[in-house]
């Protein structure tokens, strides 16, 4: 925590799901000099780090870049594809899907909120069934567009987008495909192209592992064309002259020139250890986490063993148990962040990040307040969580 004078000894253990650590080497590159972002050095830059995300999103087609938190590029896709009353079909898997819609209202657009797979609690991912009925139902053709979330940081369920886009096209429809990634790309497998998505929005602090500051939509060439008709009004986010401009390596206004070394880092570090190595990774720790939670006698949050975040591990707190007097103990006491609990969960749970610059043995530090912060709470545990993700992963 920072404090004027005073000195926490070691290192802070930045355990929430994002803003994620940022590695020491992208905190280095960041520190070069800010350069003309007019100059030639800076479109070398620029083409590099557009060229580099296209690569990470898996898409052959134009990535834009803003100076804005993912919220920022959630607005963007919105005010770019669609005019005002235009109807859009949302799924509530949790608080950030809600937080998109309640954007979407206040933009003037007529949502539809699909509750998760028919259950309440936030506990399972979409239901790609309930999607392709809804739109078979349709018959006029209202619904716009689909928009849902990729991995639900506020709950640690990840949904299949590639099942939503096979039940948008088993329904024949023309609707098109939002899918808010923002805490996925990077940590869990995403294919822009090969899944028909029209718009990924995606951010800097999470997978990237760069701080907040930057965001992202990747686009299709059905989204671009769609755009060219939508009415709502947009200037800063308008793709068509960021698009122009960056065909040159440059931007329309000033962008964020050090966020953008610390991009090009992070590139290189995410493609120096492999797109697949690092989906594995997240893949591992995120079970040894689960282990931890279960040797507890806990519960995750995520009810569905399908859907289980390779990002985040959502853990309920029995009866009684208030999650953020959990998590602020163990803040004060062992210099740890865990997520809080967000809107209908608030009190209820607290999460674990599992993303970004992070192995085995960060995790099994965070895995160790949280079990000393459970045992203060007088949380009763079955067994060690620590000892058992550490025999996991030691083989
Ligand atoms: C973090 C996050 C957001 C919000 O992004 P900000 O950078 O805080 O504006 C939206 N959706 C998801 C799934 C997120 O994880």
């Amino acid at each position: 925590m920072l404090q004027l004078n005073v000195h926490a000894a070691g290192r802070h253990q930045l355990a929430i799901p994002g803003p994620s650590p940022v590695p020491d080497r992208i905190l280095r590159a960041m520190s070069l000099p800010t350069i003309d972002h007019r100059g030639p050095e800076f479109a070398a830059l620029a083409r590099s780090v557009l060229a580099g995300l296209r690569r990470i999103f898996r898409t052959e087609h134009p990535v834009v870049i803003y100076p804005a938190s993912g919220t920022g590029a959630w607005e963007a896709a919105l005010v770019n594809l669609f005019s005002p009353g235009e109807h859009v079909l949302m799924v509530e898997t949790g608080h950030f899907a809600t937080l998109w819609r309640n954007m979407a209202q206040r933009l003037g657009l007529a949502v539809e909120f699909l509750a998760s797979d028919g259950r309440d609690g936030w506990r399972f991912g979409i239901d790609a069934a309930q999607i392709e009925a809804r739109l078979r139902a349709d018959t006029e053709r209202q619904i716009r567009a689909v928009a849902v979330v990729h991995n639900e940081t506020s709950t640690g369920v990840t949904s299949d987008i590639r099942a939503v886009r096979a039940a948008i096209d088993a329904a024949g429809h023309p609707a098109l495909l939002l899918v808010d990634s923002i805490s996925g790309l990077a940590c869990a497998d995403y294919r822009h192209d090969e899944w028909g998505v029209d718009v990924t929005v995606s951010g800097s602090q999470k997978g990237l592992m760069l701080p907040p500051g930057i965001s992202f939509n990747a686009l299709s060439p059905r989204a671009i064309e769609a755009s060219r008709a939508a009415r709502l009004p947009k200037s800063f986010w308008a793709w068509d002259e960021m698009l122009a401009f960056n065909a040159n390596g440059y931007f329309p206004y000033t962008p964020n020139t050090n966020l953008l070394y610390g991009l090009h880092e992070a590139i290189a570090m995410i493609e120096g250890e492999g797109l697949t190595a690092v989906f594995a990774r997240h893949q591992r720790l995120a079970r040894a986490c689960r282990c931890a939670v279960e040797a507890w006698g806990l519960e995750t949050q995520c009810a569905d063993p399908a859907a289980h975040s390779p990002v985040l591990t959502g853990v309920v707190m029995p009866e009684g148990i208030d999650a953020d007097a959990v998590r602020r103990d163990i803040h004060q006491r062992f210099d740890t962040s865990l997520g809080a609990g967000l809107g209908k969960l608030k009190g209820g749970m607290f999460r674990i990040g599992h993303l970004g610059d992070c192995n085995d043995v960060t995790l099994l530090a965070t895995l160790c307040a949280v079990e000393m912060g459970l045992a203060r709470a007088g949380v009763g545990l079955a067994a060690s969580g620590v000892v058992a993700a550490m025999a996991l992963l030691r083989d």
